[in-house]
C-alpha cells in the first residue's frame, strides 16, 4: 500500500511535470497543468465510480480491475469482504447448530427482553405453553402464559426458586418455570413437564398416609393389650415384666410416629381448613403448662412472655407445632435449665421465639433439621421418645401460615428457634380467611 501511494504522487508529479513542459513550449502553461489535472481527477472519479458500484452490487462478485492505488484498494476490501463473510458463514453454522439442539431440547426455552416481550422460543416451547410461532412474537410473555402465580413470579425479578403451575393448556399437567436473568434484564426461562414427578411424589404421600392408617389400628390393639398385661405385672416372672414394659414402650413410640406422619400428610396433602382468630396467649398458657409437666423432676425454668396478640389461623395445627418446639426445649435441656417462650409483634408481623440454654446444635446440622427423620446427634435420641418428625410438622404448619422457622444455636449454649409470620395474620377484629 505504502509502494502504491509512492508510485501515485510520483505518476502525479510526473504528469505535471510533463503538463509543465508541454505547457512551457506552447506558451499555454495554465491550460495544460488545468488539464493535466482534470484528466488525472477525473481518473479518480472514475476509480470511485466503479468502487461505488460493485460495493452496491454487494461485493457478490469480483472486485472490478485496476492498477496502483485503486487496485490494491479494491483488492484489500475484497479481501475484507472475504473474511467478513467467512465469519458470518461461521456464526450462521454455529447459531443454525444451537437452535437445532434447543429444538432437540424436551424442555421449553424461550427468551424474553427487558420489556418482558417474547423474543425467541423452541419448539418444546409451543408444545408446553401453545405458542404459535409467527402470532406470538414481540408479545408480553405475561398476555401468552395467563397465570396470576406466573406474572407474579415473572416480575418479581428473584428467581431462586422455580416456580410449579398447573399448564396454560393442559390443566392436568404440572409445569415447573426456571428464570435466569441475563444482559440487561432480558430473561432466559426454561419450562418442563414434570407431572411425572408430581404423580410420583403423589404416590408417595399416599403411601405414607395409607400405610400409618392402616398400621394405626392393630398398633392400638397391641398397645391396649400390652398395657392390659402390664396391670399384672405382678404376678409374672421379673424378666417378663421387664420384656412386656419395653414391649409396651415401643409401641408407644410406634403410635407416635404414626400419628406424626398422619399430621405431615395431612398438612402435605390436604387444603388449609377453614382458619379463624386463634387466640396464642391461651394457647402458649396451655402448652407452657404442660410442658412444666413434662419437665417433671427436671424442674427447668420456663418462662412465657406473651403479647395480647391473636393470629388467623388452624389452632390444632398451630397448637401442635409450637408444642413440637416447646417440647423439644423441655426434652433437650438438662435440668433446671432456662426455658423463654416469648410472643411478640412489630412492624414486621408476629413472631414467636422458643428459647433454651440446652445442649445446643451444631451449626452443620441446621439447614438439614427440618427433613423429615433428620437428628442433629442420633445419641441423644433414645431417651428422649423423640419421632424426629416434629420440625418438619413445625416447617409445614408454618407454610400453610405463610410464615417460616428461624433456627439458630450454638452447641453446648443454647437454641433458639423463631416462628415469624406476616402482619397480614394479625387479628385486627374478628376477621376469618378461607385457606
Ligand atoms: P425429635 O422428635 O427427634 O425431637 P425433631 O424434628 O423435633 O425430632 O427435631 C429434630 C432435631 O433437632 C433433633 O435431632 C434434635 O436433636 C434437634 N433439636 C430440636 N430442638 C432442639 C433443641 N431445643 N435443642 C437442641 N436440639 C434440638
Amino acid at each position: 500500500m505504502k509502494h502504491d501511494w509512492r508510485s501515485a504522487i510520483r505518476r502525479l508529479i510526473f504528469s505535471l511535470a510533463l503538463a509543465f513542459v508541454v505547457g512551457w513550449l506552447f506558451n499555454k502553461l495554465t491550460l495544460a497543468i488545468m488539464l493535466t489535472l482534470a484528466v488525472y481527477l477525473t481518473w479518480h472519479l472514475h476509480q470511485l465510480y466503479k468502487l461505488q458500484q460493485w460495493l452496491t452490487s454487494r461485493g457478490a462478485d469480483e472486485p472490478p480491475t485496476s492498477h496502483g492505488l485503486w487496485g490494491s484498494i479494491f483488492d484489500d476490501v475484497y479481501r475484507l469482504q472475504h473474511r467478513h463473510q467467512k465469519s458470518k458463514n461461521k456464526l450462521k453454522a454455529m447459531l443454525k447448530r444451537v437452535q437445532d439442539s434447543t429444538s432437540a431440547l424436551k424442555d421449553g426455552v424461550l427468551m424474553v427482553d427487558s420489556h418482558g416481550n417474547l423474543e425467541w422460543w423452541n419448539q418444546a416451547a409451543n408444545a408446553l405453553l401453545g405458542l404459535q410461532n409467527s402470532k406470538d412474537i414481540g408479545q408480553p410473555i405475561t398476555n401468552l402464559v395467563r397465570n396470576p402465580d406466573f406474572k407474579a413470579y415473572f416480575e418479581k425479578a428473584h428467581y431462586e426458586s422455580p416456580l410449579e403451575m398447573a399448564s396454560p393448556i393442559n390443566h392436568d399437567a404440572v409445569l415447573q418455570f426456571h428464570i435466569t436473568l441475563f444482559g440487561r434484564k432480558d430473561r432466559l426461562i426454561v419450562c418442563r413437564d414434570i407431572s411425572h414427578l408430581h404423580q410420583l411424589e403423589a404416590m408417595r404421600q399416599d403411601f405414607v398416609a395409607n400405610a400409618s392408617h392402616e398400621l394405626r389400628t392393630p398398633l392400638t390393639v397391641i398397645s391396649g393389650y400390652l398395657e392390659t398385661f402390664i396391670e399384672y405385672k405382678e404376678t409374672l416372672p421379673a424378666r417378663w415384666g421387664r420384656a412386656l414394659t419395653q414391649m409396651h414402650e415401643q409401641s408407644q413410640r410406634m403410635q407416635n410416629l404414626i400419628n406424626d406422619l398422619l399430621v405431615l400428610s395431612r398438612l402435605e396433602t390436604s387444603n388449609a381448613p377453614d382458619q379463624t382468630q386463634v387466640n396464642i396467649p391461651n394457647l402458649l398458657s396451655a402448652l407452657v403448662a404442660d410442658a412444666k409437666s413434662l419437665s417433671g423432676d427436671k424442674q427447668h425454668n420456663i418462662l412465657l412472655e406473651c403479647e395480647d396478640v391473636s393470629l388467623i389461623g388452624t389452632d390444632t395445627e398451630l397448637s401442635s407445632a409450637f408444642g413440637n418446639l416447646i417440647f423439644n426445649a423441655v426434652k433437650y435441656t438438662p435440668a433446671s435449665g432456662e426455658i423463654n417462650v416469648k410472643w411478640w409483634q412489630d412492624t414486621t408481623g408476629l413472631h414467636l421465639e422458643v428459647k433454651d440454654n440446652g445442649l445446643g446444635i451444631d451449626h452443620k446440622h441446621i439447614p438439614r433439621l427440618t427433613e423429615r427423620f433428620y437428628r442433629a446427634d442420633p445419641s441423644r435420641h433414645s431417651d428422649t421418645g423423640g419421632t424426629g418428625l416434629g420440625l418438619a410438622i413445625v416447617k409445614h404448619t408454618l407454610l400453610r401460615h405463610d410464615g417460616h422457622l428461624h433456627i439458630s444455636s450454638v452447641l453446648g449454649k443454647g437454641s433458639c428457634f423463631t416462628c415469624h409470620f406476616p402482619a397480614s395474620r394479625k387479628v385486627t377484629n374478628a376477621k376469618v380467611i378461607n385457606g
